[in-house]
């Protein structure tokens, strides 16, 4: 029997909560899609400079799942591989420890940046007009006419305060935190609440920098002949050429990200201080010592899952609440949209 279509709220634009919403789309039902930023993606981010784009969230996405391989397939996802052989492992002091990682899959990276993912899942919903960006969910409570349905609080641009009523089913593609935080201010699902408490994800203060001057007839790049490289330096985790991925201005660019440990213990840093330090590690792990024209830094308070929930996704039937997000399973955009996916299968059978 075909479910009966049902109005349905999914709070979170990143890619758990396109995946989900696209598949309830498909599936017939009424989806509006809430999101607090102006545009969609979530930890899939891209930050353009004069210099050219840099990927400050994920840098690349795996695809194991077929379903994840389907789904960018039929919406045609810009996205080209990136050499995985140029993936380094460095020790603590910056040299090649390994040559390249043992895993050969396929690195993808999205064209002209990491964030056409979302650009093309969001595009369909838009268009129906089924999206509120700008729109920060606050609370969830009992629809004020009809105590079957939920309606969500939300703030909007200058403090705005809007009421969006009348949905079946509520599903929370947000960080762990977040969802939490919004069903402990609603009063709501106090065993879900109970259940992302024990989940652990990592903070990551992330480093951008560029280096025009390597764009020289003579000199192609800087520092060393790797593009990407894990690396066991106290405080830097990952560094990567942002110019090296297909589809980018050539324009020498880096980005670094802290290791979980430093970016825990650095939390509270001012950005200045963060960025000074994790500048001093790039210098020391690559050789690269030239004055950058960009540095930025930028702080994710929610970056790598540690400890996930250990199941797909949460859903209940009765009262139609939902949850997903990358940290249900594991650390990753594909983890993410697996998550996605699952809620929105459950969801749909009712
Ligand atoms: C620095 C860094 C590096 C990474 N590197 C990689 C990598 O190389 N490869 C890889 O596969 N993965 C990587 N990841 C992980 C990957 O980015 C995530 O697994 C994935 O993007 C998570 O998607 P999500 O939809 O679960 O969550 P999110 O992307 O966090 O989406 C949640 C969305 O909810 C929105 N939101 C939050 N609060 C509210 C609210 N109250 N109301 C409405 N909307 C709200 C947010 O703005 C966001 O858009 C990295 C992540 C980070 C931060």
């Amino acid at each position: 029997m075909t479910p009966r279509p049902r109005t349905i709220a999914v709070v979170g634009a990143g890619i758990a909560g396109l995946a989900c919403a696209r598949t309830l789309t498909q599936a017939g039902h009424a989806v509006t899609l809430f999101e607090k930023q102006p545009a969609a993606g979530g930890r899939i981010a891209s930050r353009d400079t004069p210099f050219g784009s840099f990927d400050l969230g994920a840098q690349y996405f795996t695809v194991r799942d077929a379903r994840f391989e389907q789904a960018l397939a039929a919406t045609q996802v810009g996205r080209q591989r990136w050499n995985a052989n140029a993936v380094r492992v460095l020790d603590e002091y910056g040299r090649v420890a390994e040559a390249e990682l043992p895993s050969r899959e396929a690195h993808w990276v999205g064209v002209p940046a990491m964030d056409a993912i979302a650009a093309q899942w969001l595009q369909p919903l838009q268009a129906a007009g089924r999206v509120q960006l700008h729109t920060r969910v606050t609370r969830i409570e009992p629809d004020a006419l009809d105590r079957r349905r939920w309606q969500l609080h939300s703030t909007g641009p200058e403090d705005s305060v809007h009421v969006f009523s009348g949905f079946d089913a509520v599903l929370l593609a947000l960080p762990h935190a977040v969802a939490a935080s919004v069903l402990r201010q609603s009063g709501l699902a106090a065993r879900m609440v109970e259940r992302i408490e024990r989940v652990r994800v990592a903070p990551c203060w992330t480093l951008m920098l560029a280096f025009p001057q390597a764009v020289q007839p003579t000199l192609s790049h800087l520092g060393p002949q790797w593009n990407a490289a894990h690396s066991a330096h106290h405080r830097v985790a990952w560094v990567a050429r942002e110019s090296s991925k297909p589809g980018r201005s050539p324009i020498e660019r880096w980005t670094v990200q802290a290791s979980p440990a430093w970016s825990q213990e650095h939390l509270e840093d001012d950005a200045p201080r963060a960025q000074a330090k994790l500048l001093k590690a790039f210098a020391e792990i690559t050789g690269i010592r030239a004055e950058p024209a960009h540095a930025q830094v930028h702080r994710w308070l929610w970056a790598r899952t540690l400890e996930p929930l250990g199941a797909s996704h949460l859903w209940d039937g009765n009262s139609g609440l939902g949850l997903c997000g990358d940290w249900c399973v594991g650390h990753r955009v594909e983890d993410a949209f697996v998550s996605g996916l699952e809620l929105a299968l459950a969801a749909n059978a009712g």
